[in-house]
């Protein structure tokens, strides 16, 4: 059996057909999987696992049956739904995962990642990214009201899309130094994240041994995932 990897899908109401596409996913090809991991940005954005809104109902509860046909599901945060909480994982029936974490797939430690915290040349995004991830700016962002939270998310995402406008092609992508630190201080061979949108299996060289960086594609044109299991990795299109 295979664990399945997704990522950046970016469900949002305005692109129903990737929602659709997901759905018909969770309830077809996932359930033969022996897990499923999204690893972060499975929304455009969250403002809070309270909001009762499209897309976020229908896919909680797909992935509540997914989950209750025996597949367990792993949810990691990426930078645009970091506001995953235990409400979340109630409502889809998922086990939230830390970023970085190592799980073992098919008996090989491998470290997964959303892959911004890889990002560092963007310095910008990642003062943004200590800001909104801390605690007390989290409490008082849900102590609002969701049409104050929607607001200020739609705001987020023009600015996002200014800053990345007039960045160079370098700065977006993984800095390798980065990599392979984290990398090296896990102790693995295989590190898997998204976040880039840059789909590709990179053969790369860490503490002088063989070591391999899968990189899942985004949803905006179609479906992207990656199978796993003991033989090897596929990357595929949905
Ligand atoms: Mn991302």
């Amino acid at each position: 059996m295979s664990t399945l990897f997704v990522s950046d899908l970016h469900l949002d109401a305005s692109r129903p057909g990737m929602t659709d596409l997901f759905l018909a996913f969770l309830a077809g090809p996932a359930r033969q999987a022996e897990s499923l991991y999204v690893l972060g940005d499975l929304f455009e954005a969250w403002v809070g696992d309270d909001d009762p809104g499209e897309p976020g109902a229908s896919v909680c509860s797909a992935l509540k049956a997914l989950a209750a046909s025996g597949v367990p599901v792993f949810l990691m945060r990426g930078n645009r739904d970091f506001l995953f909480g235990p409400g979340i994982a109630a409502r889809s029936g998922a086990r939230l995962l830390p970023d970085p974490c190592v799980v073992d797939l098919h008996g090989r430690p491998t470290l997964l990642m959303h892959g911004d915290l890889l990002c560092r040349d963007d310095v910008g995004y990642q003062a943004f990214r200590r800001q909104v991830r801390d605690p007390d700016w989290q409490a008082q962002f849900l102590a609002q009201p969701l049409a104050a939270r929607h607001a200020f998310a739609a705001k987020a995402r023009a600015a996002s899309r200014e800053h990345q406008s007039g960045m160079a092609e370098s700065i977006a992508d993984v800095n390798a130094a980065a990599v392979a630190e984290a990398m090296a201080r896990h102790g693995v061979d295989r590190l898997i994240h998204g976040h880039t949108h840059r789909p590709a299996i990179h053969a790369l060289t860490v503490n002088d041994r063989p070591a391999s960086r899968v990189v899942l594609g985004d949803w905006y044109e179609q479906g992207s995932v990656l199978s796993v299991d003991a033989g090897g990795m596929t990357l595929s299109r949905l």
